[in-house]
């Protein structure tokens, strides 16, 4: 088993349901007292997210390519960074590394390209769905075909991430504003929606949404155990 390396705390909300959702996989694959090979690197969320709301993000790739360097140190096979949002730096850590960087949208396409599926909705904070660094790789590595809620409803997705659900605050009426999005992407020709924010699997389930919905968190999770275990385990 290889040893994962988790870069976490953006937000720690989210970071605990990696550590669960891998343990839950590594126990079912490998059986008994199984668990997981891993270390993480929580870190303080609050001067990440004042970097990013000031556009510092050569600053946040130095603090967060800091954190893999010393998970490197401590032994990981490679790192998992438990947000999509700060894959904005993902190259400024793999730089500094020299084992390979689970990138979440890889994981996340393959995902969409295994259901068969090409239109797909993007929720997620606002540099997620207007930046180039995650949208651009799905359309030009995967060939995934990216729809976004318009302005409005971008801004209420991104306030909800980071005043309600990166504190640990799940609103029913949140909720209710999260599906209005969700239908209107679906009626603009979204044949999935991405839940592209690793806490928005607090509020969005698949129970709650007509179309496939994709959840990064579990699907970047299990990715990882995929990785760490390799060909190990009964149903490989
Ligand atoms: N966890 C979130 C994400 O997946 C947002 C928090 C952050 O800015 O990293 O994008």
């Amino acid at each position: 088993m290889k040893t994962i390396g988790l870069i976490g705390g953006m937000s720690w909300e989210s970071s605990l349901y990696y550590y669960r959702i891998i343990n839950e996989a590594v126990k079912e694959r490998l059986g008994g007292l199984h668990s997981a090979e891993c270390l993480m690197f929580s870190v303080d969320f609050a001067p990440i997210e004042k970097m990013q709301s000031e556009g510092r993000w050569h600053d946040a790739g130095q603090v967060l390519a800091d954190a893999a360097v010393r998970l490197e140190r401590a032994g990981a096979g490679f790192i998992v960074l438990c947000t999509n949002t700060m894959h904005k730096v993902a190259g400024a850590i793999e730089e500094r590394i020299s084992i390979p960087l689970l990138h979440i949208a890889d994981a996340t396409a393959a995902e969409i390209r295994r259901r068969k599926l090409r239109r797909i909705g993007l929720l997620g904070t606002r540099f997620t769905m207007e930046q180039d660094f995650y949208r651009r790789r799905l359309v030009e590595r995967h060939d995934v075909d990216v729809l976004v809620p318009n302005e409005a409803e971008r801004e209420t997705i991104h306030r909800v991430i980071y005043d309600e659900l990166c504190l640990g605050r799940v609103d029913p009426s949140s909720r209710q504003k999260y599906l209005a999005i969700i239908k209107n992407l679906v009626a603009a020709g979204a044949e999935g929606i991405i839940l592209g924010c690793t806490e928005i699997m607090l509020l969005i389930g698949q129970e709650d949404v007509r179309v496939p919905v994709f959840d990064t968190t579990k699907i970047h999770a299990m990715a990882a155990v995929e990785r760490a275990l390799g060909g190990q385990g009964a149903d490989v």
